[in-house]
């Protein structure tokens, strides 16, 4: 890297485990080249302690020539600024640094190293942040998580009892939880959030659009229906208001794909259950109907893998929190009579370390999370779970140790590799592999679904199979929702029909 004919080379101090200052101790610095210093954290939201990070720069200064001081990345996963955020704790806003303050931080770094100030400006600083962060330490208590069931009845057993409990029809037909976020939706979260529409207003309007989509979904003879998640702004903020030790920011926006942004909760102290967070709108979704309704909730891993976690918890601590606090709300819907619940995990696989050597405490974290969060329901609750971009081919071992009855993932972009893993894998449980793709406007043929299916039967049982779109259907359109599962259902009923007149469904043993 040396011999490049380049001016400056930049190094990450913040996330290399202490490797680059390790090699720079062991090789020195090139002479005639700048040591770009990544210093200051780019991907979290915290204030840096500004002595530790001088005492650094120190060092580096001794080995290097020239040195400048950068973020340890791009700014693009932070928000840009605390100044507009005024509903946070006050003890949590001041220990925040976004973008704008993570590039002061590099200015009274460049200053003090300039000799412009002195380290008492850095001390005081670092006082500052600690006198904040100080609140939340106090708090910190260790979880006992031993009594928690982390296993179900083995799979077999528990499927009779599902299977007599939920009376499903062959190729059950589902989807994965969201209906269109209209702007009549979006408006009326605004309003209600401006205080020009009150609780009870906004809660009705909610209800309008829960009994007017369970109705789209008995006429569109959908198996197991979902409330629609009218009510959430995003899958992991509508959890992260909800439970103790996660606040939301109100203009703390990062990108998450394309032109889609999310505003990431923050995780500042031990997380825990305080209350009921989806079960009046499930509850009131079944009232209206005698099919089962899904309960849909955002599993322990996307959570955590979604929000900025505090630099000096365990990652590990959060998350078996947040396991312990999904698990309450599972046994509350179990309790209020909701039969399946799917437990979304998205992110399972996106928190994966790029160290090799790391992937195995990784999946067996995850793996805990998800089935501590899972395990405690009765037989006959039919535990979901949702994936969706994502290569899933090398982690069909992971899947299966979640051990929830239904997955259902994203395949339609790329049917043909994760069908053909299951040639080689043998998958016992049940799984929906999204037949169409829901970023699409374009509403798919029969034919082009029938397809999908006729290629996931060549490696499933059909016993095993369940037919639903790839993912959540927020972002489309009602009349492009409505058209598309109306031809999904067409095509799983033609296959129903197809393979009873065959003599097909011998099992359920
Ligand atoms: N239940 C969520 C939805 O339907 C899942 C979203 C996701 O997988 N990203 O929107
Ligand atoms: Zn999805």
């Amino acid at each position: 890297m040396i011999a490049l004919p380049v001016a400056g080379i930049g190094l990450d101090f913040v996330h290399d485990d202490g490797e680059n200052v390790k090699h720079v101790n062991i090789h020195g610095f090139p002479k005639d080249k700048i040591l770009v210093a990544g210093i200051v954290d780019g991907r979290n939201v915290w204030k840096s302690s500004l002595v530790q990070k001088a005492t650094l720069l120190h060092h580096l200064a001794s080995v290097a020539e020239q040195l400048i001081i950068q973020p340890s990345c791009s700014l693009l996963h932070v928000p840009v600024t605390t100044k507009h955020e005024h509903t946070l704790p006050t003890e949590l806003a001041g220990a925040l640094s976004f973008a704008d303050e993570k590039l002061d931080e590099i200015r009274m770094l460049t200053e003090y190293m300039k000799g412009n100030t002195t380290i008492d400006e850095l001390i005081k600083y670092d006082e500052q942040t600690n006198i904040y962060l100080a609140k939340f330490r106090e708090q910190e208590r260790t979880n006992d998580i031993t009594a928690v069931p982390l296993r179900r009845t083995p799979y077999n057993e528990r499927k009779k009892v599902q299977q007599a409990h939920l009376h499903l029809p062959l190729f059950p037909t589902t989807t994965i939880g969201s209906f269109p976020q209209t702007n009549e939706v979006r408006q009326a979260r605004m309003k209600w959030k401006k205080g020009e529409w009150n609780d009870n207003k906004y809660k009705s309007f909610i209800k309008k659009e829960i009994a007017k989509w369970i109705k789209i979904q008995e006429q569109l003879q959908l198996d197991v229906l979902v409330h629609g998640e009218f009510e959430r702004t995003d899958m992991v903020e509508f959890f992260g208001e909800k439970l103790q030790g996660m606040a939301c920011t109100t203009n703390g926006w990062v990108q998450s794909y394309g032109s889609r942004c999310v505003r990431p909760p923050i995780i500042f102290s031990d997380i825990s259950y305080q209350q009921p967070m989806t079960v009046e709108e499930t509850v009131y979704a079944q009232s209206l109907t005698n099919k089962p309704v899904k309960g849909i909730l955002t599993g322990p891993v996307t959570i955590l893998n979604w929000s900025f976690v505090r630099d000096d918890i365990s990652r590990k601590h959060a998350l078996m929190q947040l396991a312990l606090a999904i698990r309450e709300e599972v046994l509350q819907l179990e309790k209020e009579g909701i039969r399946i619940i799917q437990v979304d995990e998205p992110a399972l696989r996106e928190g994966l370390p790029l160290k090799k050597e790391k992937h195995a405490s990784y999946w067996e974290d995850a793996v805990t999370a998800f089935r501590l969060a899972t395990s405690s329901v009765k037989e006959e609750t039919q535990i979901h779970t949702h994936m969706c971009y994502s290569q899933f081919e090398h982690m069909l071992h992971i899947i299966d140790e979640l051990d929830a009855d239904v997955i259902s993932i994203e395949s339609s972009r790329s049917h043909g590799e994760l069908v053909s893993a299951f040639e080689t894998y043998e998958y016992q449980k049940e799984i929906g592999l999204g037949v169409y793709d829901i970023h699409s406007p374009r509403v798919p043929t029969k034919e082009e679904i029938s397809e999908q299916i006729e290629r996931a039967l060549r490696v499933l049982r059909p016993e095993q199979f369940w037919v639903n779109p790839d993912c959540g259907l927020k972002t489309r359109k009602e009349k492009e929702a409505i058209a598309a599962l109306k031809v999904m259902v067409e095509a799983a009923h033609e296959y129903r029909e197809r393979l009873l007149a065959y003599g097909g469904m011998k099992s359920w043993k």
